[in-house]
């Protein structure tokens, strides 16, 4: 039986790209610092690229799926050069409000679970990584490893995460900490990595 296969399960807006709400037109796409570079040092060591991302934007109608489709295959044709196409993106067009409960939309799994199922994912060799709480908790709820893209003094409420989240400020510094965990594990010949994340939401104050 083929091993399964790793993946990092990425955010879109504010992991990728600059949140700028809603983006669906290349022109609205800017890229935040050394992403390309990151998503392509993770495919060269074998991790699968996939992103799953809440679209809210569908449903409350401000675009639709082909604006959203056509502005993923730019993305990928800008990953081209550097051999780091996204293997696969998954969205929830969903807004409970609007289109009711899904089990698609991050804190929920449904993204994650799907992909996979569909990719041969180990989730528990998996990493999820995003810029929002929810993320967090799609990813925990996956049971994947996780890790939360802030500023590590911004202050936060995010009681409900696992306190084994590791906080980093960017992807390039998420690709650099988990590449080298698993560098880390080869040479101790160990499971455990041994390297500690260097901030962790255990070790943080609590917003007053
Ligand atoms: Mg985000
Ligand atoms: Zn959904």
């Amino acid at each position: 039986m083929q091993k399964k296969r790793r993946a990092v399960f990425l955010d879109r807006d504010g992991t990728l790209n600059v949140d700028t709400g809603y983006a669906h037109t290349p022109e609205q796409w800017h890229w935040l610092p050394g992403v390309p570079e990151a998503l392509a040092r993770f495919r060269a060591q074998g991790w699968l690229l996939l992103v799953v991302s809440n679209q809210s934007g569908i449903a409350r109608g401000f675009f639709d799926e082909a604006a959203l489709h056509s502005l993923q295959a730019w993305v990928n044709t800008q990953l081209a050069p550097l051999n780091a196409e996204v293997d696969a993106w998954y969205h929830c067009p969903h807004l409970p409000e609007i289109s009711g409960p899904c089990a698609c939309r991050k804190p929920r799994a449904g993204m994650l679970v799907r992909a996979a199922r569909e990719w041969d994912v180990d989730l528990q060799a998996s990493w999820m990584i995003g810029d929002r709480p929810r993320d967090i908790m799609a990813g925990h709820a996956a049971g994947c490893r996780n890790v939360l893209l802030q500023a590590a003094d911004a202050p936060h409420n995010d009681c409900a995460l696992p306190a084994s989240t590791c906080i980093l400020p960017g992807l390039p510094e998420a690709c650099e900490y988990i590449l080298g965990l698993e560098r880390n594990a080869i040479e101790n010949d160990s499971r455990s990595g041994g390297r500690a994340c260097p901030a962790s939401l255990g070790e943080r104050t609590p917003a007053p």
